[in-house]
């Protein structure tokens, strides 16, 4: 397979991106990151022509995959064409925000922003203007974007940043617990409770590895938080629309939090992010209340017809049962291959994520520690380019998830079972 124009791409980026891309986890592949030509339907074409089944899906985004249909193709160049934005509200952007709060069960009210980490960044400005505290409950290996408050490591004894550029002052508010275990953010709560703005939780672990939350946790978080005058806060941004259908990955579990973010999928592949919740908490945003939030592109017209469009379509044409459908397929074929060649490992995901981790003797991750013990090794120097190889597009690390489209079909399914068999 020739990649040289990629890695002459690689080159000259480096002169002029640090690291050569625009977000880190893009370079991870080595020697060099795949540079992408075009989409295809359940596809990618590199720089040099090569076409890859693509499971990255812009991680995360595109619900239904690179082909557009007619219905979004058309909305998104109408609003173009009509002058891109204007600094003043239009109607989709009531549109979108009346589809959000029908169909997702804690949202009455939502304010859109421009990413995930936008989102998450106001939520925890709106969770401690509401109830007046400063700490925030986070879990280690949970990802909420680029942002001060969370980008934490250590423990519930201590904190701190886990980025250069972030003083120590940020970490000190924040209390990283591990996920899934009931007992330590009880005793968390037991002993800062009263100073608890929010618990902030994906309802699924996403960004390292996929890792389910156990029976009764979610609904503990939820009582720990009520009875302490604390804010759950789903985020949402990965599973929004993605893990649970229409009504999301809260509406899955049946567990309803204080207020929920979201991004990728919303946006039908523009850059996006929303933070939803119940009126009487929403409404503190400014120009509602007091606690400020602004953005200029912030509810972008073509943003926001691109996610309307899209979750309309999805709505209309039984998305979620395709890409479920195609995700069980994916992971009932990928657990037969690991069981027959590398029974160490763990196949894990639901719905449309799928992802399988180089566990050391075939435990599934409880949380983001047992995955960060994975076989990191293999998987970025031996496997995933061997993958490559043989036509799969994995996602560019071994933390991240893959994600089924709509636009994937079951000979794309079988194609990369064949591979994982061969790889492995
Ligand atoms: C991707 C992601 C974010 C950050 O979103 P960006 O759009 O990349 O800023 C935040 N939270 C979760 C759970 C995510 O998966």
């Amino acid at each position: 397979m020739n990649r040289d124009t990629s890695r002459d791409l690689y080159d000259r980026a480096l002169s002029v991106l640090p690291g050569g891309v625009n977000s880190s986890v893009r370079a991870a592949p080595q020697p060099y990151p795949t540079f992408v030509q075009k989409g295809d339907a359940g596809t990618v074409v590199d720089a040099d022509g090569n076409k890859y089944v693509d499971w990255v899906m812009g991680l995360g985004p595109l619900l239904l995959g690179h082909d557009l249909p007619e219905s979004v193709q058309s909305a998104v160049q109408r609003r173009a064409s009509e002058g891109p934005m204007y600094g003043m509200p239009t109607e989709v952007e009531v549109e979108h925000a009346e589809f959000i709060a029908r169909h997702v069960p804690s949202v009455e009210m939502v304010r859109f922003v421009n990413s995930g980490t936008e989102a998450t960044v106001s939520a925890v400005r709106l969770a401690r203007g509401y109830t007046g505290r400063d700490k925030v409950v986070v879990m280690q290996g949970g990802y909420h974007g680029a942002q001060e408050s969370t980008l934490v490591e250590g423990g519930p004894e201590g904190a701190s940043p886990s980025s250069p550029g972030i003083p120590e002052s940020f970490a000190e508010h924040t209390i990283p617990v591990p996920f899934n275990d009931q007992e330590a953010v009880t005793e968390v709560f037991e002993e800062h409770g009263e100073d608890i703005a929010a618990v902030l939780v994906e309802p699924i672990l996403a960004n390292k590895g996929i890792v389910e939350p156990r029976e009764g946790y979610h609904e503990t978080l939820r009582d720990l938080t009520e009875d302490h005058g604390a804010l759950l806060v789903f985020d949402e941004v990965i599973t929004g629309f993605r893990v649970g259908g229409l009504s999301c990955a809260q509406g899955k579990f049946g567990v309803t939090p204080d207020l929920t973010t979201f991004g990728k999928v919303i946006g039908g592949g523009f850059p996006v992010g929303a933070i939803g919740g119940k009126t009487e908490i929403m409404e503190q945003f400014t120009p509602a209340g007091d606690v400020f939030q602004a953005g200029t592109f912030s509810g972008h017209p073509v943003t926001m017809a691109a996610g309307l469009e899209t979750l309309t379509y999805a709505a209309e044409n039984d998305v979620h049962e395709h890409v479920n459908d195609l995700g069980e397929q994916l992971r009932d074929g990928l657990r037969d291959v690991v069981d027959e060649r590398a029974p160490e490992y763990s196949v894990v995901g639901t719905d449309s994520l799928f992802k399988v981790v180089f566990t050391r003797d075939g435990t599934p991750p409880r949380d983001g520690s047992d995955v960060g013990r994975a076989n990191v090794q293999r998987w970025n120097r031996v496997f995933r380019p061997k993958m490559l190889d043989s036509g799969i597009m994995l996602s560019q690390n071994q933390f991240e998830a893959q994600f089924v489209s709509d636009s994937h079909t079951e000979a794309d399914v079988e194609q990369t079972i064949e591979a994982y068999r061969e790889a492995l």
